[in-house]
């Protein structure tokens, strides 16, 4: 009679045992590896809601000890009520946040079910994804706003022309109104699709080299042509006659008209504006916008090129302004691997400086001279 095969009630041969229990030590570590390299932190708990296990993700988010909070029930050592009520509640699928121990960071919580009786904590940081989320809110109800108001008095003007039998002179002043806030809006999306392109658009590679002074002399017309000569405006005397910059052009040229423009709107008559530009010691090139005009304080100063943020909404909205102007001047800047920097002081007036490194900064005359240099010892 053949050998009845090994059944599962007997146990196999010493030899074939130990490769079992090989077999399942390496798997045991591959899952313990595979937890351990989740971005989130994992909590395995018994049915006594004791920990069994637990990685280094859920010591940093829920402030654990890897060895001794073992074997510690979970909600001696998290108290959070939400936490507490969901463990305490035999089928808690909905997922909730709290507040970590880090003052400023928010976990999401998700209890579930890994064998009859015990469950598992999983934490992820949503810290940063809830932060742009309120942004994108804010955002939307910001533009909506903005929007709105223009579009109100429009409608209101629009429909006085409608009932009223206006003379020829108080019709062109209403037609002059409705003008005035369809440019608002226009000026407000385009300054949305700059926004939205430097966003969307990869950093500008160092190809393109411009002249730097046409870009100044450029930025000083534009805010002559917008003063209306109400206003000194110079481009000071520095040795930067020929420099060149690696720059995407009209991404610079809209930051420093954008600057200029700042200083006529917030300067009042007869003040002065200075366009510098700076090569410093260690190669960064400065652009600054220099006024005297009503200046900032100082607590508004870490808010300003956030979008939409105002100090004098009424002067800015008067003068035309979107709120994102600043926000587009930091934007170009940084993606050029520069910095927006602003000093100003109520009453004395204002100073906005763009930085740009060393390797978007060349010298023109240096460069036609290393060029000849090379054309002449190169064999022809
Ligand atoms: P806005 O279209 O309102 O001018 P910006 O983003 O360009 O928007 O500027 C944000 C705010 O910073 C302005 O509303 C204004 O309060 C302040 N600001 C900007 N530039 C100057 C300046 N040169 N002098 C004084 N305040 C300024």
């Amino acid at each position: 009679m053949p050998e009845p095969e090994a059944s599962a009630g007997r146990l196999p041969p010493p030899a074939e045992l130990q490769l079992n229990v090989t077999h399942q030590e390496a798997l045991g570590s591959a899952f313990e590896a595979a937890f351990e390299a989740v971005p989130n932190g994992v909590v395995l708990l018994d049915a006594e809601q004791r920990i069994v296990w637990l990685n280094a993700n859920a010591c940093v988010h829920l402030a654990l000890e890897p060895q001794s909070d073992i074997s510690q029930p979970l909600t001696n050592l998290v108290r959070d009520p939400a936490l507490v009520a969901a463990l305490n509640t035999p089928q808690s699928a909905e997922d909730f946040r709290i507040g970590s121990h880090r003052a400023d960071q928010v976990l999401l919580i998700q209890v579930r079910s890994y064998a009859p009786g015990r469950r598992m904590v999983l934490t992820h940081d949503v810290t940063e994804s809830d932060r742009m989320e309120a942004m994108r809110r804010d955002f939307v109800s910001h533009v909506s706003h903005e929007i709105r108001t223009p579009l109100t008095v429009l409608a209101g003007f629009v429909e006085t022309m409608q009932t009223l039998a206006l003379q020829e002179r108080e019709q062109n002043r209403v037609l002059d109104l409705m003008r005035q806030q369809t440019s608002r809006m226009e000026a407000l999306v385009s300054d949305l699709l700059l926004l939205a392109t430097l966003e969307g658009s990869p950093k500008p590679a160092i190809a393109q080299w411009v002249p730097l002074m046409p870009l100044l002399q450029s930025a000083v017309a534009d805010g002559h042509h917008l003063s209306g000569g109400k206003h000194e405006l110079v481009c000071s005397e520095t040795p930067v006659e020929d420099l060149e910059v690696a720059v995407e052009e009209p991404e610079i040229a809209s930051a420093l008209g954008n600057l200029v423009s700042n200083a006529v709107r917030y300067t009042p008559e007869a003040g002065r504006i200075e366009l510098r530009a700076l090569l410093r010691s260690d190669g960064y090139l400065e652009l600054r916008v220099i006024d005297n005009g009503i200046g900032i304080e100082r607590h508004h100063l870490p808010r300003i090129t956030q979008r939409f943020y105002r100090v004098d909404k009424s002067r800015s909205r008067a003068t035309g302004g979107t709120g994102l102007g600043l926000a587009i001047v930091k934007h170009a800047i940084t993606r050029h691997g520069g910095e927006l920097l602003v000093d100003s002081s109520p009453g004395q007036g204002s100073c906005f400086t763009l930085t740009l490194p060393p390797a978007r900064v060349r010298c023109a005359v240096a460069q036609e001279e290393e060029t000849s240099a090379l054309t002449a010892s190169s064999p022809s």
